[in-house]
């Protein structure tokens, strides 16, 4: 695939996912449950009418999408487009499902039941669809990124993320994350809730693991580059006495922090001071600064040696105090 530099990689990432083959018939599904929490909306048009329609800013996401719900569900989506009316705003692309057609994904998603009369009513509102092969994990997590996930430059920084306006996908997030075995983290923005991975290992094996392969290799190039420079900025500035005391202090740092640890416990310290002593224990090789980068968000040389200060003088505490 060719680089396109004008799109963020986010972009590029999708336009890679976007190419890959719809996969399996399991597969399909559940990329398509993930597509419909993200970006599905149910509409109840009374005696029982029902459309489902898909709000998409991507016009390659909903192309995906067309595709997968002709081939898997043998339906006939609509497409059409709107704009908003801001100027310069997006275009959105929609694809709607009405009365067999929305019934037929509905039920494939095991959101409908039939009562004693033959009469099919909606049993939830959210895809139900059981993921127990990993393929199908893997399938989700890549439909869940195209309708909810952006990912950030691996230039600019490392942070992976799902957003969603209720708990259901999240919800659904952390089980699959979980089994994966990938650590991640959640928080609330503007009333949204997030889901987030940190650090370039984790979020290469997340983009591995939707299938991103091309974007993996981008990533991992961007980052051999950025270690490279990082050791000849370093190498530039810091003969090798001061690299020695750096390493001296860190050493110094690290035994303090792990007294601290055996002590109290780091989970006693506040959350800024336990995020750093975790990170000097993590990479005792790492300048304060190079520390300060790694935290979320990032925290700059002042502020991040004011901390290391604060932590130095419980540990001296600890220590005077028996
Ligand atoms: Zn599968």
């Amino acid at each position: 695939m060719k680089k396109d530099n004008r799109q963020s990689f986010s972009a590029r990432v999708k336009a890679e996912l976007i190419r890959l083959p719809a996969g399996k018939s399991c597969c399909m599904l559940s990329e398509i449950s993930a597509l419909t929490m993200t970006s599905g909306h149910l509409a109840f048009r009374g005696g029982g009418w029902l459309s489902v329609s898909y709000r998409l800013e991507d016009a390659g996401t909903a192309r995906r999408l067309f595709l997968l719900l002709k081939k898997r569900l043998d339906v006939n989506p609509t497409l059409h487009f709107t704009q908003t009316s801001r100027l310069g705003g997006r275009r959105t692309c929609v694809l709607t499902l009405n009365g067999e057609d929305a019934r037929t994904l509905l039920d494939a998603l095991h959101m409908t039941e039939t009562d004693e009369n033959g009469q099919i009513h909606l049993k939830r509102t959210v895809p139900r669809h059981p993921m127990t092969r990993q393929c199908c994990r893997k399938a989700f997590l890549r439909g869940a990124f195209l309708g909810a996930g952006t990912v950030t430059n691996p230039e600019k920084g490392y942070h992976f993320e799902w957003k969603a306006d209720d708990d259901h996908l999240p919800r659904m997030l952390e089980k699959l994350l979980e089994k994966c075995e990938l650590p991640f983290h959640t928080y609330m923005r503007k009333g949204q809730q997030v889901v987030y991975l940190k650090g370039a290992q984790q979020i290469a094996d997340m983009l591995a693991l939707t299938g991103a392969g091309q974007s993996v290799l981008e990533m991992e190039t961007i980052r051999v580059g950025k270690q490279v420079k990082a050791a000849a900025v370093r190498a530039a500035n810091c003969d090798e006495h001061n690299g020695e005391k750096m390493l001296d202090a860190a050493q110094k740092q690290a035994e303090t922090i792990r007294q601290i640890s055996l002590k109290q416990g780091l989970f006693t310290l506040p959350p800024g001071l336990q995020a750093i002593a975790r990170l000097r224990l993590e990479h005792p090789e790492l300048s304060l600064r190079e520390l300060g980068e790694l935290m979320d968000p990032p925290v700059g040389k002042s502020g991040i040696n004011h901390r290391m200060r604060r932590l130095m003088e419980i540990g001296e505490n600890l220590n005077a105090g028996g």
